[in-house]
């Protein structure tokens, strides 16, 4: 069936020595070889965390990259050409922090999904509603459009090599946590409107929550049937408690 995925989410965060001493402790933590496990440093961590991991099943991947592969006159951007030279293999694409502060728009988000996989990265791909939205009732309308942009964009085939995580704005470091059932009933969503198109896709691919996962809540949004993993922020910055959620998946 599907394996597990637990992925940490450095953020902007952590300098070169911090960021030595927390790959140094995940390395010695214990880590389920059932479950695929990845960390998002932030662009300039990429080759320390890639160097200090070498020999431990854990990949990296990086938080963000440019809409254009290859190289060019971008100034700021990285290309997931150049983070697959960097020793990534993975990218996260519109995380509603790129969405929302950085004005990220739903076309942006499918171009750089399209470029991750052109490059061999395994994109995951962010989506989610605000507080807002989900008083309004509109929580899975939002996620499907979100989506739809780029299924038309990037076409079905391209999430048999994809991830989707669905993150709900409103949970996100805020200690909120979607309850198992709310979060579940979006991922069966976000299944169905991929089998609409494949259901063969739609059984292969990873959902994973993101939202104030914390050791103590994971398990059971991990048990949930089209939970398949977690993105997780603030506890991932701290080995113990990513090790133990990667334990509970
Ligand atoms: P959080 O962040 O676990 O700190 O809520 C999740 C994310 O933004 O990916």
């Amino acid at each position: 069936m599907r394996r597990p995925l637990v992925a940490g989410n450095w953020k902007m965060n952590g300098t070169r020595a911090s960021v030595a001493e927390l790959t140094e402790s995940l390395r010695m933590q214990d880590m389920p070889t059932s479950v695929e496990v990845v960390v998002f440093p932030c662009a300039l961590h990429v080759m320390q965390v890639v160097d200090g991991l070498n020999g431990a099943a854990i990949d990296v991947g990086a938080q963000d990259c440019a809409a254009d592969v290859g190289f060019g006159a971008f100034t700021g951007e990285e290309s997931a050409t150049q983070l697959l030279d960097s020793g990534c293999e993975w990218v996260l694409v519109g995380h509603s922090e790129r969405r929302l502060i950085f004005g990220e728009s739903d076309d942006v988000v499918s171009k750089k999904f399209v470029s991750a996989l052109e490059c061999g990265l395994t994109p995951v791909l962010c989506v989610g509603e605000t507080l807002e939205q989900r008083q309004a009732g509109k929580t899975v309308e939002v996620v499907a459009r979100q989506l739809a942009h780029v299924l038309a964009q990037a076409g079905v085939q391209a999430f048999g090599r994809a991830v989707v995580a669905y993150e709900p704005v409103w949970a996100i470091g805020s200690g909120l946590t979607a309850s198992p059932q709310q979060a579940q009933e979006v991922h069966a969503a976000i299944r169905a409107q991929l089998a609409s198109e494949d259901q063969r896709i739609a059984d292969g691919i990873r959902l994973l929550y993101g939202g104030s996962v914390k050791a103590e809540n994971a398990a059971e949004l991990f048990g949930m049937a089209d939970i398949d993993g977690g993105l997780i922020g603030g506890a991932s910055l701290k080995a113990n408690d990513f090790g133990a959620i990667c334990r509970a998946a």
